[in-house]
């Protein structure tokens, strides 16, 4: 998803509606709040309070749940469908902890803007932080949204300063906050010069509109006590002053985030933020890829899988690949390529994450997701064409920052361990190496808190007790080269060499020193911390 050029042809109205983003936040900002306020905005519920019912239901399937829920985080991406006005929204969810910052890596290669969540109380926080640094790498575009403002919250100029300062991308103000707290009424929408009011007393109601001739309309005395009218004045017009205009391009090329201010408890400032996404936000972007980019508009189907989730129902062992419409009109049964294998595959059975439930896709265009239910033919970073060889480009995979052992707590059971370890590799959740010399896993992780999830699944999924443990590598790196110097070195080294779920060399170190003087004796082979999905 790249060159943004302002000299892209229009879409097709079905393409050009899709709205494909994520959220992206600190725990406990309100993310879960809001997506459900989208959801139900969208209609795809009927009342709040059913995402998190349903996530109770479906967490309870298995112990691995259990720990995500226990410790408020988590570790699955999901995606969510609905109309909102003209708009489909593609709702990709991220997880939020940090440990699995590579899924979410990979989850924002599939979008095309992601929302910012923020506790106005609290600002922006180490994991928005972390989060928005990787929608930077990608340009991506941003949308943002102060929530909780019913609460004390900060001096609304200082959260503004304080995202244009730590995160680098300038702010402007899409709503202005009337009072804070218990004072705080609602917000004058800058945009289009109205007075929203938040109703305290019913939770779901959308906020009561007052259109306005700008702010000296004398409607507003009616709504605001004089003293705070006066304040929100002085503010609005200081920040007319001091802080940038809203810009849709500057939005586009991701250099300019709108900021709206709410509370997601309250349904206040969701629907604001949702007609920002909708008239606004990005249609479906060009894709980048090999040997030449994808256009949205182009008639031929392309997607391609970034996500893959095994056992979503342990009594099948299924697997759905997530993939993201790159161009097209995908109908039902369609037959595509898979371009890795150069087999052909009847889509038969995909998966549109309606809110309201897996539902069974009819059709799907360009920029939407859906759910492809295989046995582990699709991987992280397939392409699916119509026959064309192209190779979706930019989907990383990262050198793990932690390595252990894993050994069956049975022996016996070794080569059951092997299948669920390439299970996971293959899913993305883990990096697995296959030493040269002896026997046993190496597993490569981001975050140490995958171990555990590892070991809770493997047991549950494959009924096998596993153990972690040290090792003595910390450091993976691909080794690149010609074959002939690659395999050269790697009898050299044996002692350190690997070979991962893909059979490409590894090289095991615990030294960046041993990095240096490999780098140093063997000016013809490469290492790196990053190999892109085959
Ligand atoms: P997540 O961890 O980012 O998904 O956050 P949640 O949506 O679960 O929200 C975290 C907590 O903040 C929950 O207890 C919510 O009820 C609460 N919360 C969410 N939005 C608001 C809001 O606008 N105002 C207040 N006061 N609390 C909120």
């Amino acid at each position: 998803m790249l060159d943004r050029s302002d000299n892209i042809p229009a879409l097709p109205p079905q393409i050009a509606r899709r709205r494909t983003f994520a959220i992206i936040s600190h725990p406990d900002a309100g993310k879960t709040t809001l997506t459900e306020k989208f959801l139900l905005y969208g209609g795809a519920i009927q009342m709040a309070g059913q995402v998190r019912a349903k996530g109770e239901a479906r967490r309870t399937r298995s112990d691995f749940m259990q720990m995500e829920k226990d410790r408020g985080i988590s570790v699955s991406a999901s995606a969510m469908s609905f109309d909102f006005g003209e708009y489909r929204f593609n709702l990709v969810d991220t997880p939020g902890h940090s440990d699995f910052s590579e899924d979410t890596y990979r989850t924002l290669t599939a979008v095309d803007a992601a929302v910012m969540v923020i506790d106005g109380a609290k600002g922006v926080e180490s994991q928005t932080q972390k989060l928005f640094e990787v929608c930077r790498l990608r340009d991506l575009p941003i949308l943002t949204f102060c929530n909780k403002m019913d609460r004390e919250s900060r001096d609304t100029f200082e959260i503004i300063d304080e995202i244009q300062e730590n995160l680098a991308i300038d702010v402007t103000p899409a709503s202005w906050p009337i009072g804070r707290g218990r004072d705080f009424l609602g917000c004058y929408d800058i945009l289009n010069d109205r007075l929203e009011l938040m109703d305290r007393a019913d939770r779901n109601k959308v906020a009561e509109t007052v259109r306005l001739e700008g702010l000296d309309d004398p409607k507003m005395a009616e709504h605001i006590p004089a003293d705070m009218l006066e304040t929100l004045r002085e503010e609005v017009e200081m920040a007319r002053e001091l802080l940038p205009k809203f810009d849709q391009q500057a939005l586009l090329d991701g250099t300019l985030t709108p900021i709206w201010f709410g509370s997601a408890i309250n349904s206040f400032g969701v629907k604001e933020l949702m007609d920002g996404i909708g008239n606004f936000g990005p249609q479906p972007q060009p894709q980048r890829a090999e040997p030449r980019q994808i256009m949205p508009d182009e008639n031929k189907v392309t997607g391609f899988v970034f996500k893959v989730q095994a056992n979503m129902d342990p009594k099948h062992r299924d697997r759905v690949a997530f993939v993201r419409l790159a161009s097209g009109h995908f109908k039902r049964g369609m037959k595509l390529t898979h371009v890795r294998t150069k087999k052909p595959m009847a889509v038969s059975n995909p998966v549109l994450f309606l809110a309201s439930d897996r539902e069974l896709a009819e059709e799907a265009w360009a920029g939407d997701i859906m759910g492809i239910p295989n046995h582990g033919q699709l991987r992280i970073g397939d392409t699916l064409t119509e026959g064309e060889a192209l190779k979706v480009s930019g989907i990383p995979s990262f050198a793990p920052e932690l390595l252990q052992n894993c050994r069956a707590g049975d022996p016996m059971k070794a080569k059951h361990l092997d299948k669920a370890l390439m299970q996971f590799a293959e899913e993305g959740a883990a990096k697995v190496f296959r030493p040269m010399i002896g026997s046993g896993f190496i597993v490569g992780v981001v975050g140490a808190l995958q171990f555990e999830v590892l070991a809770s699944r493997i047991e549950l999924e494959y009924g096998l007790p596993v153990r972690f443990e040290p090792s003595q590598f910390t450091s993976a790196r691909w080794v690149h080269g010609s074959q002939d110097k690659v395999d050269a070195f790697a009898n050299a080294n044996k002692g350190h060499m690997a070979l991962d779920n893909d059979d490409d060399m590894v090289f095991l170190t615990r030294l960046q020193w041993d990095i240096d003087r490999v780098e140093r004796d063997y000016p013809d082979l490469t290492l790196s911390a990053t190999k892109e999905m085959m």
